[in-house]
């Protein structure tokens, strides 16, 4: 068996030791006698993998006692139309911060419910850095600011918490940068983020919402899309994805015993970057645009000076074991994605490669 080198944006790459032990358990799991994905979600034993998954999350994150975990489905995507649906039942208008394209998606889908106000834009930079905390200019009615902590397409990433009136929640899509470093939730009303970066394989999505947020919901607000409905039902109005729920506690429990929680991850996660744009900076041949402040932790798009090179650096990468590099369409080039499963020898293996097609090919 050999596990290659995956850069993939998502589904990503999961912790080898993790699918390891859902391999271990998946046919007879712990003795039950049937699979995790055969068990009644209102079982004893799938209740208490649940919960032990939202325990070890908490202590990941230290998630204050005043903030309810939500294990949803749908992604991010879907969250974009829970934000508004959850929080404009008593009017105000919807904030937003443009930093790129999936901000740009969460705008798009509030407009739907209600017009928003684009509180500060990095479009007339060209999305390479961040607006900063001066440039914020909020609604008088704001119902909440949203943004996206980490753009996973353009590789842009918020090098500071904006600082809002205490009235008006903070909203977070922390999609693809949730636990790859410690958070202080207390500064934000509501989080959320799809599982496949950095919490486990696609189908869930984490929100964590603070308790007294769950009182703006639009009345219309169907009850599946609904925050409290979850808060008052632990998650299982109706069968959540309960194979994906196992998968994330399993991520959970392998941030905390095997790499010693968030603040060690993000230790190896900033080795990890750090090493990949100093190679990109230290070259002629490859570029990376965005202002250093802002630069991702965790995807790091780039482009080789020749771009009609692009198809042989792809191949060559593959050939080499270096999957999934090709760039969103939408910006073309390369994107390596450097989540929380990637180690450091991955990042150093796509580095090599990188100074060796350089040399033969730059
Ligand atoms: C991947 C991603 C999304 C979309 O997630 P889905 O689960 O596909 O809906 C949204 N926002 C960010 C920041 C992402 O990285």
């Amino acid at each position: 068996m050999t596990r290659l080198h995956n850069f993939c944006a998502g589904p990503a790459a999961m912790p080898t030791a993790v699918l390891e032990r859902a391999r271990a358990e998946m046919l007879d799991y712990q003795g039950q006698g049937l699979s995790v994905m055969e068990m009644s979600h209102r079982s004893p034993t799938f209740e208490a993998i649940a919960a032990k998954a939202e325990r070890d999350l908490r202590d990941l994150l230290a998630i204050p006692d005043n903030y309810r975990v939500l294990f949803m489905q749908g992604g991010a995507t879907l969250q974009f139309a829970c934000v508004p649906l959850n929080l404009l039942g008593q009017g105000g208008t919807p904030n937003y911060l443009d930093t790129g394209i999936w901000s740009s998606k969460a705008i798009k889908e509030a407009d739907h419910l209600a017009a928003s106000h684009i509180a500060a834009s990095s479009r007339e930079s060209g999305y390479v850095q961040v607006p900063r905390q001066g440039d914020i200019a909020l609604s008088a009615d704001a119902a909440y600011l949203h943004y996206c902590h980490n753009e996973t397409i353009g590789g842009l990433t918020f090098d500071y918490i904006p600082e809002l009136d205490a009235e008006v929640p903070l909203v977070c899509d922390m999609s693809s940068s949730i636990l790859s470093t410690p958070l202080d939730v207390s500064r934000y009303g509501v989080i959320y983020a799809g599982a496949q970066k950095n919490i486990g394989p696609a189908g869930i999505t984490v929100v964590i919402v603070r308790e007294d947020l769950l009182e703006r919901a639009q009345p219309s607000a169907p009850s599946l899309l609904g925050w409290k409905v979850y808060a008052d039902n632990d998650s299982m109005i109706n069968t959540p994805p309960t194979y994906a729920w196992y998968l994330a506690g399993l991520v959970f429990e392998w941030l905390k015993n095997d790499i010693g929680g968030v603040a060690e991850m993000e230790a190896i996660n900033r080795r990890k970057s750090e090493a990949l744009y100093a190679a990109i900076d230290a070259s002629d041949f490859y570029a990376n645009p965005i202002a250093p402040a802002n630069r991702s932790l965790m995807n790091v798009p780039f482009t080789l000076a020749d771009a009609s090179l692009n198809g042989d650096f792809l191949a060559n990468a593959e050939a080499e074991g270096l999957l999934n590099l090709k760039g969103h369409r939408s910006v073309g080039g390369m994107r390596a994605s450097l989540y929380n499963a990637v180690s450091e020898a991955d990042v150093q293996a796509l580095i090599t490669f990188m100074a060796d097609f350089e040399r033969r090919r730059g």
